[in-house]
């Protein structure tokens, strides 16, 4: 289907009212949302919805984008490390899998980028908060290269290409200077793994680091954090208490924070009323470890929590295909979030509270915002978990996603 500037999606179907809908678009921003009262006239630009379900799109809000598909290429000694029991062994992973990147092709890391680009797409996906390592293996080429990659999917998916120094920043040489080159060339986010480091005290060192930068580019941080069945591990809390001291709520965005599943639950309710304080929301991707954020816990307490698809076939995680609504299907399973509320509370969290996570602002539904939307093939949140399937139709900036030849640049058959 050719784009059109003005599309009117009729027969919808909303989360939360009943009847049917149409839905008109205009020039990038939904015009508006009304409720169906007589069978719609045909029109040029109608899109039917046939009493499918219409929502926000989906946000990815963690995906190391400069690692996907390199799985074939780097041999399985990194996999193995990293699912060895409890994630004793997470930072010998990582170590092993920082090999690869001293031979990495900048063309061909483009060429697998876009393939996993075209994915999300055809998925329904419309923002991606993207991690490239900042190290002196990969230098700064993971950056130019998701940049790269940011600039072609323009218009069709929001790139955030977050400078991350995946292997620390203390204990790591010349790795501040990179990062500092790296926001130079035009990284959106800074990134940071502070757990990563030998020591508490640099620790404390690699994230008042990642706030100095921050703050001399304006930019938002982005930490992986507490990455390991350790329970003594407390990065979270110093990033969040860092953010509030330095009056930046609502610009630190924590990862994975897996050590929280051990922490005793006084400390973790000290933590919770921190992160409200700081407005720090929390990013999961249950799927890509055997422990994973309090996701339940955090969002009872008011903490916004996003998803993440994390990997894609790397040395961390074997499988993945850049489709949210499958890890709003795994997170269903392995985070024991079943009943109604709970997928709905998960179909948010690949959504509305996803964008809410990386600043993406009006992700709603609603006139005046921007359109960025997907149309089901089926009429219920249950449905469209149960079946994760490529949405018929995805609408970004305004525009209907050419979904044929994102899943032909992905490789894979169009649904
Ligand atoms: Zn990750």
């Amino acid at each position: 289907m050719a784009p059109h500037d003005s599309i009117t999606i009729q027969n919808a179907r909303l989360r939360d009212r009943s009847g049917l809908f149409a839905i008109s678009v205009d020039r990038g921003a939904i015009a508006s949302v009304a409720e169906q009262t007589s069978a719609p006239e045909p029109s040029g630009a109608a899109l039917d919805a046939a009493g499918g379900l219409v929502t926000e799109s989906f946000v990815d809000a963690h995906l190391h984008l400069d690692k996907v598909f390199t799985l074939a290429s780097l041999g399985e000694q990194a996999l193995h490390e990293y699912q060895a029991g409890e994630m004793g062994a997470a930072m010998r992973a990582i170590e092993t899998a920082s090999e690869v990147k001293r031979s990495q092709d900048a063309e061909r890391m483009l060429e697998l980028a876009r393939r996993t680009l075209a994915m999300a797409a055809h998925y329904g996906t419309t923002a991606v908060r993207a991690f490239a390592d900042v190290d002196s293996k990969a230098a700064t080429r993971g950056v130019e290269v998701l940049c790269a990659a940011r600039d072609e999917f323009a218009g069709v998916i929001d790139v955030q290409v977050v400078a991350f120094p995946q292997d620390g920043i203390v204990r790591e040489p010349g790795a501040a200077d990179l990062m500092r080159r790296a926001m130079e060339a035009g990284a959106d986010v800074v990134g940071g793994i502070p757990w990563i480091e030998h020591t508490e005290a640099d620790m404390a060192e690699h994230i008042n680091c990642s706030f100095d930068l921050a703050e001399a580019f304006d930019a938002d941080v982005s930490m992986l954090l507490d990455d390991a069945g350790d329970p003594g591990l407390r990065t979270l809390e110093t990033m969040a208490s860092e953010a509030l001291r330095r009056g930046r709520p609502g610009r630190a965005l924590a990862h994975h924070c897996r050590a929280m599943q051990l922490y005793p639950d006084p400390y973790f309710e000290r933590l919770t009323a921190l992160l409200r304080s700081a407005e720090v929301s929390v990013v999961s991707d249950p799927h890509t470890g055997p422990l994973h954020a309090r996701v339940s816990d955090l969002i009872d307490r008011g903490v916004n929590v996003a998803l993440g698809q994390d990997d894609v076939s790397d040395a961390y995680y074997a499988l993945g295909r850049a489709n949210m609504a499958e890890v709003a299907f795994l997170g269903c399973h392995l985070l024991w979030m079943m009943h109604r509320e709970g997928q709905d509370r998960l179909y948010d969290a690949v959504t509305v509270n996803a964008a809410r996570a990386v600043g993406v602002t009006d992700h709603s539904l609603e006139p005046g915002h921007p359109a960025n939307l997907v149309v089901h093939r089926c009429d219920s949140i249950t449905d469209v978990l149960r079946f994760h399937e490529a949405p018929a139709a995805v609408i970004s900036h305004g525009r209907l996603v050419d979904q044929a030849h994102m899943a032909e640049v992905a490789g894979i058959a169009e649904q």
